[in-house]
């Protein structure tokens, strides 16, 4: 293994999906849902796979596909995709991720991202030779909310900035960025001249009426915005890793010079199922947010009648839970011990920090679960405390 990545080890969501199967524990650690898309999008990929829809797709992604997207994108966003220039399909948001910052970040080059972040960032920068400057997300002492101090992202930027990365809804912390402060971003990238590459994949969970803003549709932003996506969320379906990115077409074209390389290709008969969806399912992609903004005060409620102090969620299927009232502080130990000792599993927020200390002593939970689930999750970890 190449040195760089020697710090990189299983990733949190495997170990903790390990540990939760062998123990029988409840699996509230790695987020994805435990009941399936809808039915017709399911019914519609056997049918295309029935029907031969076996063989490569174009690599950049089937063209129904791309034009389904730039409908969408245009319908909800009022932003205009080429789909033919200006939309790439991926094997989840994860390869388009990937192949971004390979494409995009050279060795040396800064990547201005905000702390905690998705695993998948830290090692991809890494791998790409890049190095990360973090601004970090802390919880608002009058709200809760995750915000950023405008003046630390500034002070990020220097010389060899190339690009911010940004999550919104965000994951692990559940902030939904606002217009206002998406806007402290892209003030940065235009002074700067920076792309930026913006995670969205949790688009359609911003909760309460909230807005998801997407960072491209910030004025001068769209020719400088790579945003990813991924139907697994959407719909989901997240074994199914189909994803896509949008953005202008030098960015995008980018993409599809390393993603030949990567993956060539995604899943066809998928990419044609999803299209169909992206273009017939939008009140079940609501109905799913409204779902899961139940679920989410379910499992607040719960575990804060558990004994955590429960954090701020606006959107995404994740909630922070404080671990320091039940008398804890480092939050590895407790996630790694949580499984045997309760039968539950979680994530230590930890493991999503640079600076790891501040993330020491939170737990993320998902919600994206049967209420029963849920609800049995709660009983094991009353009964444990
Ligand atoms: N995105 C999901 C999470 O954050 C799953 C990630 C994964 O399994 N790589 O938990």
């Amino acid at each position: 293994l190449i040195e760089r990545m020697r710090a990189y080890g299983e990733t949190v969501f495997a170990e903790m999906t390990r540990l939760a199967t062998e123990t029988g524990a409840v699996n509230l650690g790695q987020g994805f849902p435990d009941t399936d898309g809808p039915a017709s999008l399911l019914e519609a990929a056997a049918r295309h796979i029935r029907e031969g829809v076996n063989q490569y797709p174009p690599g950049p992604g089937h063209p129904e596909l791309r034009r389904a997207v730039s409908r969408y994108r245009a319908r909800h966003y009022g932003t205009e995709y080429d789909p033919d220039t200006e939309v790439h399909a991926t094997v989840g948001a994860t390869a388009g991720i990937a192949a971004a910052l390979l494409a995009l970040v050279d060795r040396g080059d800064e990547v201005v991202v905000f702390e905690p972040m998705y695993d998948s960032y830290a090692a991809m920068i890494t791998l790409a030779g890049g190095v990360r400057r973090p601004v970090m997300l802390r919880p608002d002492p009058a709200t809760g909310r995750f915000t950023f101090d405008p003046a630390e992202l500034r002070a990020a930027v220097g010389p060899r900035t190339r690009m911010v990365l940004v999550n919104t809804p965000h994951n692990p912390t559940g902030t939904v960025f606002t217009a206002e402060e998406l806007e402290h971003v892209a003030a940065v990238c235009r002074e700067h001249d920076l792309i930026a590459f913006t995670d969205e994949v949790y688009e359609f969970l911003a909760f309460d009426g909230r807005p998801h803003v997407p960072l491209a549709s910030l004025p001068g932003m769209r020719e400088r915005t790579l945003t990813a996506s991924s139907a697994g969320k959407m719909f989901a379906v997240t074994g199914w890793k189909t994803g896509w990115v949008t953005g202008p077409e030098p960015l995008v074209g980018a993409v599809r010079r390393v993603n030949q390389f990567l993956t060539f290709s995604a899943n066809g008969a998928l990419q044609l199922a999803v299209a169909e969806a992206l273009d017939t399912q939008g009140e079940w992609v609501a109905a799913q947010r409204d779902t899961l903004r139940g679920k989410r005060d379910r499992l607040a409620a719960g575990l804060a009648d558990a004994g955590f102090d429960v954090g701020v969620c606006e959107g995404t299927y994740f909630v922070m839970a404080d671990i320091r009232p039940l008398g804890r502080t480092d939050g590895v130990e407790l996630a790694r011990a949580l499984p045997r000792e309760a039968g539950v599993a979680a994530i230590p927020a930890q493991v999503f920090y640079d600076r790891q200390e501040e993330g020491a002593h939170l737990l993320r939970f998902a919600f994206c679960k049967e209420d029963a689930v849920l609800d049995e999750a709660v009983a094991r970890l009353s009964a444990w405390h």
